[in-house]
C-alpha cells in the first residue's frame, strides 16, 4: 500500500487493466469508487480466516468476527470525530441511513402543518424518504431553489426555516453538479430555529476531512462504497440524545435484550438500530478504507481533487462545444457538462469505445436536470487515483466524438 498519492493508483487492480484496448480511464468515482487491494484483501481475509455471525458466539471464530466488526465502529467514530463509538449505526447506505431518520426520527413527531425543508440540489435518496413520511404524517415537502451556477439561494433557505420545519435535510456535496454546500453556516442558522438537520454526506466523506461535531449538524448519513468501500455499506452518524429517544427502525434478531410475546425489551444504541445480521464482511471492508484514507491523509486528497478538479475545469472549457453544468464558486470533484446537442448517453457510449468511463443520465437527481431544462448530462467525477493524464484522455476522447457527430 502506497503512502503517496500521486503512485496510489498501482493501489487499485481494477484500474490496472484496458478497455476497448485502452487503458481504463476511471472518471465515475461519484456513481462508485474503486476499491484498494487493502479493502478488497481485508474481506477476503475476513472470508477465508474469520468468518462467523458476530454478538452472540462464543467460540473463537465468533470473537473474531465480532472483534473486527466492533473494529471498524471504532474506526468510522474517530474518522468522523463523533463522540461516541454507540452513535455509529450501520446501515446499508445512504438511502438507508435517509430512511430510517425520516422514518424513526420524523414519522413520529410529524402532523399536518409540520414542514420538512430540503433543496433542489437533492439526490433522489433525500428527496422521496421525506416525501414517504410526509404523505404518512400530513405534513409538507419544501424545497429551497438554486441559482443558474447550481448554489443554493441561502437568502432563500433561510427564510423557508421556521417552527413549522422539523427537519432540514441538505447534502454535503451535490453528486450532479459537484456543489459544495456551506453546511456549517445553514447548521448555525437552522439552529436559530430549533431545526435538527440532516447532512447527506455521501459526496462529501470522500472528498474531504469530516468533523460530525465541528458541522454542528444532528445526524450525517455516508455510504462505503463512495468511499472506497463495499457496497452494500453505510453509516448513519446521529447525536446520542436523538437516537436513545428513537424507536427501533426495524425489528428482528440483535436489537433486542430480551422477548416475550407481552413485552420486549430493546437493545442499547448501536444496536437497537442493527437488526438481524448485518453486512459483516462489507463493515470490515469500511474499515479497511477508512484506514487506507487515513494513510494518504484527507487534507492531501482534498488537495490533490482541488488541483485536478480546477484542471478538468480548464480544459473541459477549452473543448469548443461543451457546456458546463454547475459552475459553483465551492465545488468537489464533479462536473457536469454537454456536448453541442449530442445526447450523453451517445456521448457515453463513444467515450467507453475509447476506454474513458463516464456517467450520463439524471444522476438521481431529476429535480436538478429540470432546473435546467435538460432531461440528462454527461458527468465526470474524480477520485484520489485519477491523474491530468485521465483528464487529457477525456479531452481527446470528446474532440473524437465531435468528429463523429460532425
Ligand atoms: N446522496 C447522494 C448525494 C449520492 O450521490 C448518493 C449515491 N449516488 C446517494 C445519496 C445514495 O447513496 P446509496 O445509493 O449508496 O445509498
Amino acid at each position: 500500500m502506497t503512502q503517496n498519492i500521486a503512485d496510489c493508483r498501482k493501489d487499485f487492480p481494477a484500474l490496472q487493466q484496458n478497455i476497448s484496448g485502452r487503458s481504463l480511464v476511471y472518471l465515475d468515482t461519484a456513481a462508485s469508487a474503486q476499491q484498494p487491494a487493502a479493502v478488497i484483501d481485508a474481506v477476503a481475509q475476513y472470508q477465508r480466516e474469520n468468518h462467523a455471525n458476530v454478538h452472540r458466539g462464543v467460540h473463537t471464530l465468533s470473537h473474531r468476527a465480532t472483534e473486527l466488526y466492533e473494529g471498524a465502529r471504532d474506526k468510522l467514530r474517530a474518522f468522523i470525530n463523533a463522540s461516541n463509538r454507540t452513535e455509529i449505526i450501520f446501515t446499508s447506505g445512504t438511502t438507508e441511513a435517509i430512511n430510517l431518520v425520516a422514518q424513526s426520527y420524523c414519522r413520529p413527531i410529524l402532523g399536518a402543518g409540520d414542514q420538512i425543508l430540503i433543496t433542489w440540489l437533492e439526490h433522489h435518496s433525500n428527496i422521496v424518504p421525506w416525501q414517504l413520511v410526509c404523505e404518512q404524517t400530513g405534513a409538507e415537502l419544501i424545497v429551497a431553489p438554486i441559482n443558474d451556477d447550481g448554489e443554493v439561494g441561502l437568502d432563500e433557505l433561510y427564510a423557508l426555516m421556521s417552527d413549522r420545519v422539523k427537519m432540514l435535510a441538505i447534502g454535503h456535496v451535490s453528486n450532479a453538479l459537484g456543489t459544495v454546500n456551506p453546511v456549517r453556516r445553514i447548521v448555525e442558522r437552522a439552529r436559530q430555529h430549533d431545526i435538527p438537520v440532516l447532512v447527506d454526506g455521501a459526496q462529501g466523506m470522500p472528498h474531504m476531512a469530516v468533523d460530525v461535531q465541528g458541522l454542528g449538524c444532528d445526524f450525517y448519513a455516508f455510504s462505503g462504497h463512495k468511499m472506497y468501500g463495499p457496497t452494500g455499506t453505510g453509516v448513519l452518524w446521529g447525536r446520542e440524545a436523538l437516537l436513545e429517544d428513537m424507536p427501533p427502525y426495524q425489528g428482528g434478531g440483535d436489537m433486542i435484550l430480551e422477548v416475550s410475546f407481552d413485552n420486549t425489551v430493546y437493545n442499547e444504541l448501536p444496536y437497537k438500530f442493527e437488526a438481524g445480521t448485518p453486512n459483516i464482511a462489507g463493515v470490515i471492508g469500511l474499515g479497511a478504507a477508512v484506514d487506507y484514507l487515513q494513510s494518504l491523509g484527507m487534507e492531501k486528497i482534498s488537495a490533490h481533487e482541488k488541483h485536478l478538479h480546477d484542471y478538468m475545469v480548464n480544459k473541459l472549457e477549452s473543448v469548443d462545444g461543451v457546456r458546463l453544468i454547475g459552475t459553483a464558486d465551492e465545488k468537489a470533484s464533479v462536473q457536469s457538462f454537454m456536448l453541442d446537442d449530442i445526447h450523453p448517453h451517445d456521448l457515453g457510449t463513444i467515450l467507453d469505445n475509447q476506454g474513458v468511463a463516464i456517467r450520463t443520465g439524471h444522476h438521481c437527481a431529476m429535480p436538478v436536470m429540470q432546473r435546467f431544462g435538460l432531461t440528462g448530462t454527461a458527468r465526470a467525477s474524480l477520485g484520489l487515483y485519477n491523474n491530468t493524464d485521465d483528464i487529457d484522455c477525456l479531452v481527446v476522447a470528446l474532440e473524437k466524438a465531435r468528429e463523429i457527430f460532425a
